[in-house]
Protein backbone atom coordinates (compact mmCIF):
# COMPACT_ATOMS: atom_id res chain seq x y z
CA UNK A 1 0.00 0.00 0.00
CA UNK A 2 0.99 3.53 -0.62
CA UNK A 3 1.94 5.83 2.24
CA UNK A 4 -0.44 8.76 2.32
CA UNK A 5 1.61 11.83 0.87
CA UNK A 6 1.24 14.81 2.08
CA UNK A 7 2.58 16.76 0.06
CA UNK A 8 3.98 15.76 -3.30
CA UNK A 9 7.50 16.65 -5.11
CA UNK A 10 5.95 19.01 -7.17
CA UNK A 11 4.62 20.84 -3.89
CA UNK A 12 8.20 20.07 -2.39
CA UNK A 13 10.10 21.86 -5.83
CA UNK A 14 7.42 24.88 -5.90
CA UNK A 15 7.98 25.69 -1.58
CA UNK A 16 11.55 25.86 -2.39
CA UNK A 17 11.61 27.64 -5.77
CA UNK A 18 9.00 30.20 -3.65
CA UNK A 19 11.35 30.37 -0.98
CA UNK A 20 14.24 31.50 -3.31
CA UNK A 21 11.79 34.02 -4.24
CA UNK A 22 10.79 35.11 -0.87
CA UNK A 23 14.33 35.53 0.19
CA UNK A 24 14.96 38.06 -3.09
CA UNK A 25 12.89 39.95 -1.23
CA UNK A 26 12.06 39.70 2.43
CA UNK A 27 11.11 41.34 5.28
CA UNK A 28 13.46 44.54 4.77
CA UNK A 29 12.20 45.06 1.27
CA UNK A 30 8.57 44.53 3.12
CA UNK A 31 9.16 47.26 5.74
CA UNK A 32 10.94 49.51 3.42
CA UNK A 33 7.40 48.88 1.11
CA UNK A 34 5.70 50.21 4.18
CA UNK A 35 7.66 53.35 5.03
CA UNK A 36 7.44 54.09 1.76
CA UNK A 37 3.50 53.95 1.76
CA UNK A 38 4.03 51.96 -2.01
CA UNK A 39 2.87 48.44 -2.70
CA UNK A 40 5.07 45.10 -3.34
CA UNK A 41 4.94 45.69 -7.08
CA UNK A 42 8.41 44.14 -7.77
CA UNK A 43 7.66 41.11 -5.63
CA UNK A 44 4.15 40.53 -7.30
CA UNK A 45 5.48 40.99 -10.72
CA UNK A 46 8.08 38.62 -10.17
CA UNK A 47 5.74 36.17 -8.77
CA UNK A 48 2.96 36.94 -11.19
CA UNK A 49 6.16 35.93 -14.07
CA UNK A 50 7.18 33.04 -12.49
CA UNK A 51 3.41 31.74 -12.04
CA UNK A 52 2.77 31.32 -8.36
CA UNK A 53 -0.32 33.93 -8.44
CA UNK A 54 -1.95 31.90 -10.71
CA UNK A 55 -1.04 28.89 -9.55
CA UNK A 56 -4.77 27.64 -8.21
CA UNK A 57 -6.75 28.86 -11.46
CA UNK A 58 -7.59 26.74 -14.77
CA UNK A 59 -4.96 26.13 -17.25
CA UNK A 60 -7.41 27.41 -20.11
CA UNK A 61 -7.46 30.58 -18.70
CA UNK A 62 -4.01 31.49 -17.71
CA UNK A 63 -3.67 29.84 -14.76
CA UNK A 64 -1.63 26.90 -13.65
CA UNK A 65 -4.11 24.42 -13.25
CA UNK A 66 -3.68 23.69 -9.46
CA UNK A 67 -5.38 24.12 -6.22
CA UNK A 68 -5.45 25.76 -2.69
CA UNK A 69 -3.09 23.68 -1.86
CA UNK A 70 -0.11 24.82 -4.13
CA UNK A 71 -1.42 28.87 -3.53
CA UNK A 72 -1.75 28.46 0.38
CA UNK A 73 2.29 26.74 0.00
CA UNK A 74 2.93 30.22 -2.15
CA UNK A 75 1.94 31.98 0.67
CA UNK A 76 3.26 30.04 3.52
CA UNK A 77 6.86 30.35 1.59
CA UNK A 78 6.42 34.08 0.81
CA UNK A 79 5.61 34.43 4.53
CA UNK A 80 8.52 32.09 6.16
CA UNK A 81 10.66 34.68 4.32
CA UNK A 82 9.23 37.86 5.63
CA UNK A 83 7.09 39.15 2.47
CA UNK A 84 4.08 38.05 2.42
CA UNK A 85 1.31 39.01 0.34
CA UNK A 86 -2.34 39.84 1.92
CA UNK A 87 -3.75 40.38 -1.65
CA UNK A 88 -3.49 36.28 -2.32
CA UNK A 89 -5.95 35.72 0.58
CA UNK A 90 -8.53 37.82 -1.69
CA UNK A 91 -7.59 38.14 -5.30
CA UNK A 92 -7.11 34.66 -6.90
CA UNK A 93 -8.04 32.79 -3.62
CA UNK A 94 -11.43 34.09 -3.16
CA UNK A 95 -12.38 36.26 -6.34
CA UNK A 96 -11.13 33.96 -8.39
CA UNK A 97 -11.85 30.75 -7.31
CA UNK A 98 -15.41 32.02 -7.01
CA UNK A 99 -15.46 33.43 -10.84
CA UNK A 100 -13.86 30.04 -12.16
CA UNK A 101 -16.44 28.21 -10.08
CA UNK A 102 -19.82 29.88 -11.02
CA UNK A 103 -18.66 32.74 -13.01
CA UNK A 104 -20.22 32.94 -16.57
CA UNK A 105 -17.87 32.04 -19.87
CA UNK A 106 -17.65 35.84 -20.44
CA UNK A 107 -16.76 36.66 -17.00
CA UNK A 108 -14.09 34.17 -16.92
CA UNK A 109 -12.78 35.49 -19.99
CA UNK A 110 -12.74 39.04 -18.96
CA UNK A 111 -11.08 38.16 -15.30
CA UNK A 112 -9.06 35.04 -15.12
CA UNK A 113 -6.48 35.55 -17.17
CA UNK A 114 -5.88 38.34 -15.25
CA UNK A 115 -6.24 37.51 -11.62
CA UNK A 116 -3.62 34.88 -12.91
CA UNK A 117 -0.67 36.99 -14.22
CA UNK A 118 -1.43 39.23 -11.56
CA UNK A 119 -2.00 42.17 -13.69
CA UNK A 120 -5.24 42.50 -12.48
CA UNK A 121 -6.68 42.23 -8.72
CA UNK A 122 -9.87 42.16 -7.16
CA UNK A 123 -10.72 42.81 -3.65
CA UNK A 124 -13.48 41.06 -1.49
CA UNK A 125 -16.38 43.22 0.83
CA UNK A 126 -18.45 41.34 2.81
CA UNK A 127 -18.19 42.78 6.54
CA UNK A 128 -20.28 45.46 7.22
CA UNK A 129 -20.63 48.23 10.16
CA UNK A 130 -23.99 47.15 11.94
CA UNK A 131 -22.86 43.30 10.78
CA UNK A 132 -19.31 42.24 11.91
CA UNK A 133 -19.32 38.59 12.48
CA UNK A 134 -22.85 37.93 11.85
CA UNK A 135 -23.35 38.37 7.99
CA UNK A 136 -26.64 37.20 8.37
CA UNK A 137 -27.63 40.68 8.96
CA UNK A 138 -26.09 42.50 6.28
CA UNK A 139 -27.97 44.61 4.51
CA UNK A 140 -26.27 45.78 1.04
CA UNK A 141 -29.14 45.62 -1.14
CA UNK A 142 -29.16 45.12 -5.08
CA UNK A 143 -32.36 45.84 -6.44
CA UNK A 144 -33.31 45.55 -10.10
CA UNK A 145 -33.46 48.51 -12.43
CA UNK A 146 -34.26 47.30 -16.13
CA UNK A 147 -31.56 45.12 -16.98
CA UNK A 148 -29.16 47.15 -14.15
CA UNK A 149 -28.58 46.39 -10.60
CA UNK A 150 -28.93 48.95 -8.09
CA UNK A 151 -26.55 48.68 -5.27
CA UNK A 152 -26.52 50.46 -2.21
CA UNK A 153 -25.00 49.96 1.27
CA UNK A 154 -21.82 50.34 3.25
CA UNK A 155 -18.76 48.12 4.20
CA UNK A 156 -16.15 48.03 6.58
CA UNK A 157 -12.43 46.45 6.81
CA UNK A 158 -12.51 45.40 3.04
CA UNK A 159 -8.35 45.10 2.16
CA UNK A 160 -6.31 46.68 -0.73
CA UNK A 161 -9.37 48.26 -2.02
CA UNK A 162 -7.15 50.79 -3.64
CA UNK A 163 -5.52 48.75 -5.60
CA UNK A 164 -7.59 46.54 -7.27
CA UNK A 165 -9.00 46.59 -10.55
CA UNK A 166 -12.49 45.77 -8.47
CA UNK A 167 -14.11 44.39 -5.69
CA UNK A 168 -16.39 41.44 -5.23
CA UNK A 169 -19.07 42.78 -3.40
CA UNK A 170 -21.18 40.37 -0.94
CA UNK A 171 -24.96 41.79 -1.23
CA UNK A 172 -28.47 40.66 -0.45
CA UNK A 173 -31.25 40.97 -3.51
CA UNK A 174 -34.72 43.14 -2.57
CA UNK A 175 -36.47 40.33 -2.34
CA UNK A 176 -34.42 38.42 0.35
CA UNK A 177 -34.06 40.90 2.14
CA UNK A 178 -34.05 39.98 5.60
CA UNK A 179 -34.13 36.45 7.38
CA UNK A 180 -30.93 33.78 7.07
CA UNK A 181 -28.69 35.12 4.22
CA UNK A 182 -29.18 34.95 0.65
CA UNK A 183 -25.81 36.37 -0.70
CA UNK A 184 -25.26 37.37 -4.14
CA UNK A 185 -22.12 38.75 -5.37
CA UNK A 186 -21.59 41.94 -7.50
CA UNK A 187 -18.27 42.59 -9.26
CA UNK A 188 -17.84 46.41 -8.50
CA UNK A 189 -15.73 48.41 -10.56
CA UNK A 190 -12.99 50.69 -8.37
CA UNK A 191 -14.19 53.83 -10.22
CA UNK A 192 -17.86 52.93 -10.40
CA UNK A 193 -20.13 55.75 -9.79
CA UNK A 194 -21.23 56.17 -6.38
CA UNK A 195 -18.55 53.56 -5.07
CA UNK A 196 -16.66 55.30 -2.72
CA UNK A 197 -13.64 54.18 0.27
CA UNK A 198 -12.45 56.30 2.88
CA UNK A 199 -8.84 54.80 4.47
CA UNK A 200 -9.66 53.66 8.03
CA UNK A 201 -6.06 54.75 10.06
CA UNK A 202 -5.14 50.93 11.07
CA UNK A 203 -2.22 50.64 14.17
CA UNK A 204 -1.39 47.82 11.33
CA UNK A 205 2.44 48.22 9.69
CA UNK A 206 1.28 46.17 5.94
CA UNK A 207 1.37 47.62 2.37
CA UNK A 208 -2.46 46.58 2.16
CA UNK A 209 -4.48 48.90 3.40
CA UNK A 210 -8.40 48.34 4.82
CA UNK A 211 -11.27 50.85 3.45
CA UNK A 212 -14.69 51.99 4.75
CA UNK A 213 -17.29 51.81 1.56
CA UNK A 214 -19.86 53.18 0.60
CA UNK A 215 -22.34 52.19 -1.73
CA UNK A 216 -24.63 54.77 -3.12
CA UNK A 217 -26.86 53.40 -5.51
CA UNK A 218 -24.43 52.27 -7.61
CA UNK A 219 -25.43 50.98 -10.92
CA UNK A 220 -24.00 47.64 -12.42
CA UNK A 221 -24.76 45.79 -15.58
CA UNK A 222 -26.51 42.69 -15.42
CA UNK A 223 -23.22 40.47 -15.87
CA UNK A 224 -21.77 41.91 -12.88
CA UNK A 225 -23.46 39.62 -10.35
CA UNK A 226 -21.20 36.44 -10.31
CA UNK A 227 -23.34 32.94 -10.62
CA UNK A 228 -26.82 32.74 -9.68
CA UNK A 229 -28.94 35.05 -7.32
CA UNK A 230 -30.48 31.77 -5.72
CA UNK A 231 -27.57 29.73 -5.34
CA UNK A 232 -26.91 31.59 -1.92
CA UNK A 233 -24.63 30.02 0.61
CA UNK A 234 -22.80 27.60 -1.42
CA UNK A 235 -21.24 30.06 -4.06
CA UNK A 236 -20.29 32.57 -1.06
CA UNK A 237 -18.95 28.92 0.76
CA UNK A 238 -16.87 28.73 -2.52
CA UNK A 239 -14.82 31.46 -1.48
CA UNK A 240 -14.82 31.59 2.00
CA UNK A 241 -13.05 28.03 2.62
CA UNK A 242 -10.62 29.04 0.10
CA UNK A 243 -10.31 32.29 2.81
CA UNK A 244 -9.75 30.51 5.31
CA UNK A 245 -7.44 27.87 4.28
CA UNK A 246 -4.74 31.07 3.06
CA UNK A 247 -5.12 32.64 6.10
CA UNK A 248 -3.78 30.00 7.91
CA UNK A 249 -1.22 29.87 5.49
CA UNK A 250 -0.44 33.71 6.18
CA UNK A 251 -0.36 32.67 9.72
CA UNK A 252 1.92 30.07 9.31
CA UNK A 253 4.24 32.39 7.22
CA UNK A 254 4.27 34.54 9.75
CA UNK A 255 4.82 32.00 12.29
CA UNK A 256 7.77 30.89 10.99
CA UNK A 257 9.55 33.81 10.36
CA UNK A 258 9.45 35.19 13.82
CA UNK A 259 10.50 31.25 15.53
CA UNK A 260 13.74 31.10 12.89
CA UNK A 261 14.42 34.90 14.40
CA UNK A 262 14.22 34.03 17.56
CA UNK A 263 16.11 30.23 17.42
CA UNK A 264 19.43 32.58 15.48
CA UNK A 265 19.32 34.85 18.28
CA UNK A 266 18.77 32.40 21.07
CA UNK A 267 22.03 30.07 19.14
CA UNK A 268 23.84 33.24 19.96
CA UNK A 269 23.00 35.56 22.42
CA UNK A 270 25.37 34.54 25.13
CA UNK A 271 24.48 36.25 28.86
CA UNK A 272 26.32 33.35 31.09
CA UNK A 273 27.78 30.62 29.87
CA UNK A 274 25.78 29.21 27.28
CA UNK A 275 23.42 30.66 24.42
CA UNK A 276 20.29 31.83 26.03
CA UNK A 277 18.60 28.74 23.84
CA UNK A 278 20.07 26.51 26.23
CA UNK A 279 17.93 27.98 28.52
CA UNK A 280 14.55 25.52 28.65
CA UNK A 281 12.44 28.83 29.82
CA UNK A 282 13.36 29.82 26.15
CA UNK A 283 13.97 26.48 24.46
CA UNK A 284 10.79 25.04 25.37
CA UNK A 285 8.07 27.39 24.24
CA UNK A 286 10.01 27.37 20.83
CA UNK A 287 10.18 23.85 20.53
CA UNK A 288 6.36 24.09 21.64
CA UNK A 289 5.99 26.86 19.08
CA UNK A 290 7.33 24.48 16.27
CA UNK A 291 5.44 21.77 17.51
CA UNK A 292 2.12 24.08 17.06
CA UNK A 293 3.25 25.41 13.28
CA UNK A 294 3.60 22.05 12.32
CA UNK A 295 0.27 20.62 13.53
CA UNK A 296 -1.44 23.98 12.05
CA UNK A 297 0.28 23.05 8.72
CA UNK A 298 -1.19 19.48 8.58
CA UNK A 299 -5.01 20.26 9.34
CA UNK A 300 -4.31 23.40 6.25
CA UNK A 301 -3.19 20.40 4.22
CA UNK A 302 -6.47 18.62 4.85
CA UNK A 303 -8.53 21.60 4.33
CA UNK A 304 -6.96 22.27 0.83
CA UNK A 305 -6.96 18.35 0.09
CA UNK A 306 -10.66 18.14 0.99
CA UNK A 307 -10.98 21.56 -0.99
CA UNK A 308 -9.57 20.61 -3.87
CA UNK A 309 -10.89 17.13 -3.81
CA UNK A 310 -14.50 19.42 -4.47
CA UNK A 311 -15.91 18.17 -0.92
CA UNK A 312 -16.63 21.61 0.55
CA UNK A 313 -18.54 20.66 3.27
CA UNK A 314 -15.92 18.35 4.70
CA UNK A 315 -13.63 21.26 3.76
CA UNK A 316 -15.46 23.72 5.90
CA UNK A 317 -14.67 22.36 9.33
CA UNK A 318 -11.06 21.43 8.42
CA UNK A 319 -10.81 25.50 7.23
CA UNK A 320 -12.10 26.92 10.23
CA UNK A 321 -9.77 24.55 12.27
CA UNK A 322 -7.02 24.98 10.13
CA UNK A 323 -7.10 29.28 10.38
CA UNK A 324 -7.93 28.71 13.83
CA UNK A 325 -5.10 26.64 15.04
CA UNK A 326 -2.47 28.40 12.58
CA UNK A 327 -3.98 31.68 14.08
CA UNK A 328 -3.32 30.57 17.58
CA UNK A 329 0.34 29.48 16.64
CA UNK A 330 1.43 32.49 15.05
CA UNK A 331 0.46 34.95 17.77
CA UNK A 332 2.15 32.46 20.49
CA UNK A 333 4.90 32.22 18.10
CA UNK A 334 5.22 35.79 17.63
CA UNK A 335 5.02 36.44 21.44
CA UNK A 336 7.79 34.35 21.98
CA UNK A 337 10.33 35.55 20.01
CA UNK A 338 9.87 39.16 20.58
CA UNK A 339 10.43 38.08 24.21
CA UNK A 340 13.35 35.78 23.04
CA UNK A 341 14.85 39.24 21.99
CA UNK A 342 15.00 40.74 25.13
CA UNK A 343 14.66 44.75 24.33
CA UNK A 344 15.60 43.80 20.66
CA UNK A 345 12.61 42.59 20.59
CA UNK A 346 11.46 46.10 20.92
CA UNK A 347 13.85 47.83 18.17
CA UNK A 348 13.25 48.66 14.71
CA UNK A 349 16.73 47.07 13.77
CA UNK A 350 15.22 43.73 14.57
CA UNK A 351 11.79 44.53 13.31
CA UNK A 352 9.85 42.00 15.51
CA UNK A 353 7.45 44.40 17.58
CA UNK A 354 5.32 45.58 15.18
CA UNK A 355 4.37 41.89 14.22
CA UNK A 356 2.75 41.51 17.43
CA UNK A 357 -0.27 43.74 15.70
CA UNK A 358 0.12 41.85 12.78
CA UNK A 359 -0.19 38.36 13.89
CA UNK A 360 -3.80 39.51 15.60
CA UNK A 361 -5.00 39.99 12.45
CA UNK A 362 -5.86 36.18 12.08
CA UNK A 363 -7.59 35.70 15.26
CA UNK A 364 -10.12 38.60 14.23
CA UNK A 365 -10.22 38.36 10.49
CA UNK A 366 -11.84 36.75 7.63
CA UNK A 367 -13.93 34.98 11.13
CA UNK A 368 -12.84 35.39 14.57
CA UNK A 369 -11.59 32.42 17.13
CA UNK A 370 -14.80 32.68 19.08
CA UNK A 371 -17.59 31.84 15.70
CA UNK A 372 -14.76 29.34 15.06
CA UNK A 373 -15.48 27.97 18.47
CA UNK A 374 -19.04 28.66 17.75
CA UNK A 375 -18.65 26.47 14.28
CA UNK A 376 -16.82 24.03 15.92
CA UNK A 377 -19.29 23.96 18.90
CA UNK A 378 -22.72 23.18 16.58
CA UNK A 379 -21.28 21.66 13.47
CA UNK A 380 -19.32 19.00 14.45
CA UNK A 381 -20.39 18.97 18.42
CA UNK A 382 -23.99 19.38 18.36
CA UNK A 383 -24.10 22.10 21.25
CA UNK A 384 -27.12 24.48 21.38
CA UNK A 385 -26.45 28.04 19.89
CA UNK A 386 -26.23 31.25 22.33
CA UNK A 387 -27.44 33.30 19.65
C1 LIG B 1 -6.69 43.68 8.88
C2 LIG B 1 -8.09 43.30 8.53
C3 LIG B 1 -8.40 43.04 7.21
C4 LIG B 1 -9.72 42.73 6.85
N1 LIG B 1 -10.02 42.53 5.52
C5 LIG B 1 -11.30 42.28 5.17
C6 LIG B 1 -11.64 42.15 3.78
O1 LIG B 1 -10.79 42.26 2.88
N2 LIG B 1 -12.94 41.91 3.47
C7 LIG B 1 -13.91 41.80 4.42
O2 LIG B 1 -15.05 41.58 4.05
N3 LIG B 1 -13.61 41.92 5.75
C8 LIG B 1 -12.33 42.17 6.13
N4 LIG B 1 -12.02 42.30 7.47
C9 LIG B 1 -13.09 42.27 8.46
C10 LIG B 1 -13.10 41.03 9.34
O3 LIG B 1 -13.52 39.93 8.61
C11 LIG B 1 -13.96 41.36 10.56
O4 LIG B 1 -13.24 42.27 11.36
C12 LIG B 1 -14.34 40.12 11.33
O5 LIG B 1 -15.25 39.35 10.60
C13 LIG B 1 -14.97 40.45 12.71
O6 LIG B 1 -16.00 41.36 12.58
P1 LIG B 1 -16.02 42.68 13.51
O7 LIG B 1 -14.71 43.34 13.38
O8 LIG B 1 -17.23 43.47 13.16
O9 LIG B 1 -16.14 42.14 14.99
P2 LIG B 1 -17.48 41.82 15.82
O10 LIG B 1 -18.37 40.95 15.03
O11 LIG B 1 -18.02 43.10 16.33
O12 LIG B 1 -16.88 40.98 17.01
C14 LIG B 1 -16.24 41.58 18.14
C15 LIG B 1 -15.88 40.50 19.13
O13 LIG B 1 -17.07 39.82 19.56
C16 LIG B 1 -16.93 38.42 19.40
N5 LIG B 1 -18.22 37.83 19.06
C17 LIG B 1 -19.15 38.28 18.17
N6 LIG B 1 -20.20 37.45 18.12
C18 LIG B 1 -19.95 36.45 18.99
C19 LIG B 1 -20.64 35.27 19.39
N7 LIG B 1 -21.82 34.93 18.86
N8 LIG B 1 -20.06 34.46 20.29
C20 LIG B 1 -18.85 34.77 20.84
N9 LIG B 1 -18.15 35.87 20.50
C21 LIG B 1 -18.68 36.69 19.59
C22 LIG B 1 -15.93 38.27 18.25
O14 LIG B 1 -15.29 37.02 18.27
C23 LIG B 1 -14.97 39.43 18.52
O15 LIG B 1 -14.00 39.02 19.45
C24 LIG B 1 -10.72 42.62 7.84
C25 LIG B 1 -10.38 42.86 9.19
C26 LIG B 1 -9.09 43.19 9.53
C27 LIG B 1 -8.77 43.46 10.97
Amino acid sequence: MNAPVLETEEHKALRAAVAALGKRYGRAYMTRVVQDGGHPDELWGDAAKLGYLGVSLPEEYGGGGGGIAELSIVLEELGAAGSPLLMLVVSPAICGTVIARFGTEAQKREWLPGLADGSRTMAFGITEPDAGSNSHRITTTARRDGDDWILTGRKVFISGVDIADATLIVGRTEDARTGKLKPCLFIVPRDAPGFTRHRIDMELQAPEKQFELALDDVRLPADALVGDEDAGLLQLFAGLNPERIMTAAFSLGMARYALARAVEYAKERTVWKQPIGAHQALAHPLAQSHIEIELARLMMQKAARLYDDGDDMGAGEAANMAKFAAADACVKAVDQAVHTLGGNGLTKEFGLASLIVASRVARIAPVSREMILNFVSHQSLGLPKSY
